[in-house]
């Protein structure tokens, strides 16, 4: 496989001036996150800091409905509430590694900046968030609480003032003071090396989980089921099963209201290849190239790109990825909440709808585990107007 490919995908489209900091960044994936000293401390994190292992629930009242067991990995449990504080402790203890003092993180919605200022706060690093402006602004709660751990947050006022603009504010940053500086980026996408960094660090998710179900059962899963935004939370779930050829693996994308030609964020159902944030994936866009713009209830699933891994895992077979529109995914939310006391944040409430809607196609006694990549709190304002408008 060349470097930094996934089958076609991935590599590092990138102007020459990007090439030195991610071939540092290579360079210190092998050195440093591969050496012991780095996985004891970061294993030492997970456990005191972060909380983990999350717990892995089966949920009794939904399996007796469905005739077959519902098994949830606990992401919502871990601190901060969702799985990304995974990865960007592992970023910040990267960044201490490699002796810089500062860094910095794009954020659509709010939560990759959270979980980021986090980690920098623990690791006493100095910490930039950048943000459209106009996320600065729906966002207000979040930018409240990166400030609170002490980050600055900046907002991009250039293009449409949302995340692909924050992004590339973000990168130019990079640029200018990669001495200092580390680019903690958000998901299991962009150049390499960050799609096998952020990997690195979400796969603890589906090691627990396989060690977790085989202590409870003995068994294999039937399948594994994630939510796929950039694909963080869902390779992190997928990476330890790929190997194991019994278990069926299913990505779930937004499709947004689900009406014909609505906007959606379903890259590998409905995008094209080409090339974005320094990878060769699928994108929304339209025939000349342009961009187009990405919907869905869930903020973070709202990304008009993908990971490359999962389209090579979708190009080659190993994985399925379907669909589950807003509306599905609130039913979905509703009956968690009601059923097994969990209130799943809306990206998560997408994997859970894809097993309700598809409980016919799956055997009598067979055990799936989902991912509930994060809990629901951050979303009660989006509910609220959405239950408003819709009734119930
Ligand atoms: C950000 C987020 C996602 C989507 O990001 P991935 O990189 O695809 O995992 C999913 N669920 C929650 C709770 C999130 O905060």
């Amino acid at each position: 496989m060349k470097k930094g490919y996934f089958g076609d995908f991935g590599g590092q489209f990138v102007p020459e001036l990007l090439m030195p900091p991610l071939l540092e960044l290579e360079e210190a994936v092998e050195k440093i996150v591969h050496s012991d000293e780095f996985q004891q401390e970061f294993t030492r994190l997970l456990t005191d800091f972060v909380g983990r292992p999350t717990a892995l629930t089966h949920c009794a009242n939904i399996s007796r409905e469905l005739g077959f067991n519902l098994w949830l990995k606990r992401e919502d449990l871990a601190h901060t509430g969702a799985h990304k504080v995974n990865n960007t402790v592992g970023q910040a203890l990267l960044t201490k590694m490699m002796g810089k003092p500062r860094m910095l993180a794009e954020t659509g919605a709010g939560q990759h900046g959270v979980a980021t200022a986090t980690a920098a706060a623990l690791l006493d690093l100095e910490c930039e968030i950048y943000m459209g402006a106009i996320d600065v602004k729906r966002q207000s709660h979040n930018v409240r609480r990166m400030e609170l751990l002490g980050a600055r947050c900046i907002p991009v006022e250039s293009g449409t003032q949302t995340l692909k603009d924050a992004i590339n504010a973000a990168m130019r940053v990079w640029i200018a003071n990669q001495q200092t500086t580390h680019y903690c980026f958000g998901t299991a996408a962009g150049a390499h090396p960050f799609p096998l960094l952020v990997r690195e660090f979400q796969s603890v998710i589906g090691r627990e989980a396989k060690a977790q179900f085989k202590e409870k059962t003995g068994e294999m899963p039937y399948m594994v089921v994630a939510c796929v935004g950039g694909g963080s939370n869902a390779i992190g779930m997928f990476h330890e099963f790929v190997e194991e050829e019994s278990v069926k693996i299913v990505g779930v994308e937004a499709a947004g209201t689900g009406e014909p030609g609505c906007t959606n964020s379903a890259p590998i159902n409905l995008g094209t290849p080409g090339v974005l944030h320094g990878m060769n994936t699928l994108l929304l866009q339209t025939e000349e190239g342009q961009i187009m713009p990405s919907h869905s209830i869930a903020p973070g699933l709202d990304y008009p790109g993908v990971g490359p891994e999962h389209v090579h895992l979708h190009d080659i077979g190993r994985a399925q990825y379907g669909t589950v529109n807003d509306h599905q995914a609130l039913n979905a939310f509703q009956m968690l909440c009601r059923k097994e006391g969990i209130l799943p944040a809306l990206e998560s409430s997408h994997a859970v709808a894809w097993v309700l809607e598809n409980r016919k196609s799956i055997p009598k006694d067979a055990n799936v585990i989902v991912n509930l990549s994060g809990r629901g709190d951050k979303d009660m304002g989006i509910l609220e107007e959405y239950l408003n408008k819709h009734g119930k």
